[in-house]
């Protein structure tokens, strides 16, 4: 199969402006047609698709990992040796988070849903925009920022006070309670993975956006989809890892690319 990529070293070496957008629009529409005819589609999302919502990404020129290591705040062990400071990192991850709302990029993707027979998406993010949108076929790998974890009981519960007040926080059982997302060195959910790699293997369409390719295990599940027949479209304003591996590379913004294959979607 033909790549499509709407920058340079792969098949287009020098296109002017107007070239450009002329290609962007026939990627666009071969991606429409894809995403019309599909029985099964799979969407995986990170950081990036939060970006137009003023959440900041990991890894970018404004990621959170340039200000903090990742090793001192979002591992077990930094928990166990300061969980105040790790409190600390969350409440003020949860004061950005909790006035962004979804952005286009999320409502296109929960529209999705709705006229793909089988679509699912599987998000890394933590910060519940996806639900917010409408989206209920959903599998968040990591965890959720709103929802805290019981160190004694295990169990788990919402928890949306935004600031937390006296930090750490703790069940009414006197335990600390830890946020309820997956830390750098924990395993995902067995379920959710099974459920997750099961569902790229039998996608039509696989669209991996706003993510740099880097977290295992989701970065794999682009290669499986692709390894198993899947038409694998990566949206991303920068090349990743997997951007010479996929059919269709979407140089841009997730708010702005998505929509216009939805619209295309229904000119189609
Ligand atoms: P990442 O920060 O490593 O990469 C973000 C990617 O998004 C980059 O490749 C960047 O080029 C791209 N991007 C930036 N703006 C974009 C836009 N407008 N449209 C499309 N793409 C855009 O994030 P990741 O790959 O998701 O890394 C995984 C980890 O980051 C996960 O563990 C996740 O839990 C965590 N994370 C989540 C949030 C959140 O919940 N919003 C925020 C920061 C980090």
């Amino acid at each position: 199969m033909p790549m499509l990529s709407a920058y340079g070293t792969i098949r287009h070496r020098i296109v002017r402006r107007k070239g450009l957008s002329v290609i962007m629009d026939t990627i666009i529409a071969t991606v429409a047609a894809r995403v019309k005819t599909a029985t099964s589609m799979v969407a995986l999302t990170g950081a990036g698709v939060s970006a137009e919502s003023g959440i900041p990404t990991f890894r970018g020129p404004e990621g959170l990992w340039q200000q903090y290591r990742p090793e001192d705040l979002a591992t077990p062990q930094a928990f166990a040796r300061d969980p105040r400071l790790v409190w600390e990192w969350y409440d003020w991850r949860r004061q950005k988070i909790a006035p962004a709302s979804p952005n286009p990029a999320h409502e296109v993707l929960a529209h999705f849903e709705k006229i793909v027979p089988d679509f699912l998406l599987i998000t890394q993010n933590i910060d519940g925009l996806h639900r917010l949108a409408g989206s209920r076929s959903l599998i968040e790998m990591h965890g959720s920022i709103w929802h805290v974890r019981c160190l004694a009981e295990g169990s788990v519960r919402e928890n949306r006070a935004v600031p937390l007040g006296a930090l750490p926080p703790r069940c009414p059982c006197g335990s600390l309670l830890r946020p309820d997302v997956v830390w750098f060195g924990e395993s995902l959910s067995p379920d959710d993975q099974r459920r997750a790699f099961a569902a790229a293997e039998s996608a039509d369409v696989f669209l991996t956006i706003g993510t740099s390719a880097l977290v295992q295990p989701a970065a794999s599940l682009p290669i499986v989809a692709k390894d198993r027949g899947a038409f694998v479209v990566e949206i991303n304003p920068v090349p990743t890892p997997i951007s010479a591996l996929v059919d269709a590379h979407l140089q841009g913004a997730a708010g702005v690319i998505l929509p216009q294959i939805l619209a295309a979607v229904a000119q189609h």
